[in-house]
């Protein structure tokens, strides 16, 4: 095929006359890091968008993870889902505590809050749960079960961002939630994340932690770590947040395209239907199913073959990675539902300026594979 070729995602930059204000800022203050007026009003401007009050940004979600675990003081066993990509369970393990896999619910793909229960041990403390694809968890299962047995609740809310559940926003639930700006996410500063806290304390307890437990020029509270943003990612954060809107928008209309032209055909599933109030289309997912003319890697390929590089979110699973599948936990009897979704899932590209007609070359494949 002579066509270019069409990748499952493609960053979102700012425009370069928006950002350049902002350089010029940076430019005249000579303030590069460290809390500087850019990242204030990054963080500001961010909490109002996502209607939270707190929240820490940081340069990278994984390390968000990992602040937060510290933050706890948890060392023990975290339960989290094997359906995710790797960074959530080596935070866990950078933190120093132990992942246990739980399984996923069939439908949300998310940690489902009984094999969660099921799998509490006297060394459990806390429970990592993901919203894969920004499809909301069972916030309302997992509070129960952590509220049950005393466990701590963390969002990996990598997929999340500007995801509401009921009105409210997703990233307010649990004890913490961890957004993150890579590239590759609805929203980016290049690289970058946040975490999100119930309270002013909390925010500044992390805000030290990311900061060396510096408390002031002669006090060092803990052994914290950088983790600070700088004000260049500020800079194109800020560029880029007054578009979400239309960048959100943009991605409903191709989902609701692959939706209209994918959802009848036999043996697919489409997993996120549009029209959700409060979805971020992160991810136009679709399980290929037995009845479908041929397996999910086989269409990988033949999309492939035509230059449409289609990926396979999340396989392997975690849990089948070398550093942890021989964990008792990463039993495939243990995952009876994340193993097939390791084997079926399909992530179709999508961003907000895939041309319809790039897009409809993905739908002619899907559609008549053969
Ligand atoms: C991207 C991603 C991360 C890691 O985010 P970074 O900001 O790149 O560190 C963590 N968890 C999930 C589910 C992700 O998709």
């Amino acid at each position: 095929m002579s066509s270019s070729p069409v990748f499952v995602t493609r960053p979102v930059l700012p425009s370069l006359t928006d950002i350049m204000p902002f350089l010029e800022r940076i430019w005249t203050s000579r303030v590069l890091s460290n809390n500087g007026p850019l990242l204030q009003q990054f963080e500001a401007d961010l909490a109002r968008y996502l209607g939270v009050e707190f929240l820490s940004i940081v340069c990278n979600a994984s390390l968000g993870l990992v602040l937060a675990l510290r933050h706890y003081g948890i060392t023990g066993e975290v339960i989290t889902s094997p359906f995710s990509f790797v960074a959530t369970s080596h935070a866990i393990r950078w933190a120093g505590a132990e992942p246990v896999f739980a399984d996923i619910d069939p439908h949300t793909l998310n940690l489902d809050p009984a094999a969660v229960e099921a799998s509490i041990t006297p060394r459990t403390q806390a429970i990592m749960a993901v919203h894969c694809y920004g499809i909301p968890c069972d916030t309302e299962g997992l509070a129960a079960v952590a509220r049950r047995h005393g466990l701590r609740l963390i969002y990996d809310a990598a997929h999340a961002f500007g995801v509401r559940k009921n009105g409210h926003p997703l990233v307010a639930e649990g004890d913490l939630s961890v957004l993150s700006f890579h590239a590759t996410k609805v929203f980016n500063s290049f690289e970058g994340g946040a975490i999100v806290s119930p309270d002013r304390e909390t925010k500044l307890a992390l805000d030290r932690l990311a900061n060396y437990g510096i408390v002031d020029e002669v006090t060092v509270s803990e052994i914290g770590l950088n983790t600070k943003m700088s004000e260049l990612h500020a800079a194109v954060g800020l560029a880029l947040l007054p578009r979400i809107d239309e960048i959100i928008d943009a991605r409903d209309h191709l989902a609701n395209r692959y939706w209209q032209a994918l959802s009848q055909v036999p043996g697919l599933h489409c997993l996120c239907p549009p029209g959700q109030p409060g979805q971020n289309s992160y991810m136009f997912p679709i399980r290929v199913g037995p009845e479908y003319p041929m397996s999910r890697d086989a269409l990988h390929a033949r999309l492939k073959e035509d230059g449409i590089f289609a990926r396979r979110y999340f396989h392997p699973l975690i849990s089948d990675l070398p550093m942890y599948r021989d964990l008792p936990s990463a039993a495939p009897e243990n995952l009876p539902n994340a193993r097939p979704a390791g084997e079926q899932i399909l992530c179709l590209p999508l961003y907000p300026d895939l041309p319809e007609a790039d897009q409809d070359r993905v739908i002619g494949i899907v559609s008549q594979p053969c």
